[in-house]
């Protein structure tokens, strides 16, 4: 049992001066009951918080952290890049080469323009297909997040799911018409949407591996299909990749999966943990972007040297370290198979999805491969998983509607107590 007094105090007081005491969401572990762990500080696999507990984190400050926390080649670059200034406003070298970097990492992207959040990602990537275009609407995924950008908040995942608000007010009826929806996974769904809005697609956008309702599998042939209907329809393909950029391939899920995307949004890796997204594709489509062309995107920070910095150390390594991939899929193969063991052991049968070190564990039976199935989930039992766990030192996503993400971090030894915890947590939330 781990003590959490001084975090308990902390959320009081939070309370009073941040909405429901957080700067996101998810964090205020609403969907879960209890109240969150404030942290103090991180290294390799573990988090330590205010009441002086120690975690195994499998969130990884929701995906940047692949290398672990406090990775040491990303903390040498940004001590070095500090005493050069914090900021200059004007170009430098390193955003010239971090994109060649990205460029060559990213099958779809010939050009780049760096931002400083995944959100302001997608945002931008959506303003430029419908600039490019000449079209206004783009269809989305019931259940998949691209951040809190109007135009998303529509049947969004993640966090607005988790707290119940897919369709957050504050959007306007005009912004909502534009955005149509599909299930996940459902093709003909999305031809008879662009049927019915004959030329008036702009983009569909998707997560090529979604996060943000879980974890779900694109099925055999969906991306390729979309692709097909993108180019016959002249719509612009837009895989979302802030989760699994440089996560399930150095190229991203494009790469794992052999589908190039029009364009692709970038985010949490790609910054090593500072705040930075990216936004890519073809030539044709970027040279659209102000300067180049008249679709307008600026940014104050945007490309700032100490963010750029931990970037490219960040790539660099992963594009030169081929291994942390097929060392990630063992570790993580390791776990889910555990898992299953363990749940084989206690007579309990719920469904796990994987693709490389991304996974989730639903609580129900049932293939989960869009958000209808997804939500057949039994949420409070996630959230009674999710107390046991946090209790045995394991910090989870606060959701069952969010990914875990696994770092090079852990070791044979952490998987070990991981399954061990887990085995544990199961048993104990069917006895309760
Ligand atoms: N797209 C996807 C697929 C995401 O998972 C997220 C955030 N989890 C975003 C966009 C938004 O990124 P950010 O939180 O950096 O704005």
């Amino acid at each position: 049992m781990n003590k959490s007094t001084i975090s308990d105090e902390l959320f009081l007081r939070a309370q009073q001066s941040i909405p429901g005491g957080v700067n996101s969401p998810v964090r205020a572990f609403r969907a879960v009951g209890g109240h969150p762990r404030f942290m103090v500080s991180a290294k390799g696999p573990f988090m330590y918080d205010e009441d002086g507990n120690r975690y195994i984190d499998l969130i990884n400050s929701w995906g940047p952290m692949i290398l672990g926390h406090a990775a040491e080649i990303v903390q040498e670059a940004i001590m070095q890049a500090i005493p050069n200034s914090l900021s200059f406003g004007a170009p430098t070298r390193k955003e010239v080469e971090i994109a060649e970097l990205i460029i060559d990492m990213v099958p779809s992207i010939e050009k780049v323009r760096m931002v400083n959040s995944g959100t302001e990602a997608t945002m931008s990537a959506i303003r430029v297909a419908r600039g490019y275009t000449g079209r206004d609407k783009i269809i989305k995924f019931e259940g998949c997040y691209h951040g809190h950008g109007d135009s998303f908040l529509i049947a969004a995942g993640s966090g607005a799911v988790t707290l119940g608000v897919p369709d957050s007010p504050g959007v306007t009826k005009g912004v909502a018409l534009d955005t149509l929806t599909a299930p996940y996974n459902d093709l003909e769904a999305v031809k008879t949407l662009v049927e019915a809005n004959k030329n008036q697609v702009a983009a569909i956008i998707l997560e090529p591996v979604v996060g943000n309702m879980g974890l779900v599998i694109p099925q055999q042939g969906f991306l390729q299909d979309l692709r097909d209907l993108c180019d016959r329809e002249g719509i612009v393909l837009i895989f979302d990749e802030v989760m699994t950029g440089f996560r399930l391939a150095p190229g991203g899920a494009q790469e794992l999966f052999g589908i190039t995307p029009d364009m692709s949004t970038l985010g949490k890796i790609i910054g090593g943990g500072m705040p930075v997204g990216a936004y890519g594709g073809k030539k044709e489509i970027m040279d659209f972007v102000a300067p180049a062309g008249p679709v307008y995107q600026a940014g104050t920070l945007s490309g700032n040297p100490i963010a750029m910095s931990a970037g490219m150390a960040m790539l660099t390594y992963l594009r030169n370290h081929p291994e942390v991939y097929t060392n990630l899929e063992a570790t993580t193969a390791r776990m889910v198979s555990g898992m299953q063991e363990n749940m084989q052991k206690l007579g309990l049968n719920y469904t796990i999805n994987r693709v490389g070190s991304m996974f989730s564990i639903f609580f129900t039976q049932q293939p989960v491969v869009d958000f209808a199935s997804a939500q057949t989930s039994d949420t409070a039992l996630f959230g009674r998983y999710f107390n046991s766990m946090l209790q045995k030192g394991v910090y989870l996503a606060p959701s069952q509607y969010e990914t875990l993400f696994v770092s090079t971090a852990i070791t044979d030894d952490l998987v070990d107590q991981y399954l061990q915890a887990n085995y544990e947590a199961l048993q104990e939330v069917h006895n309760s």
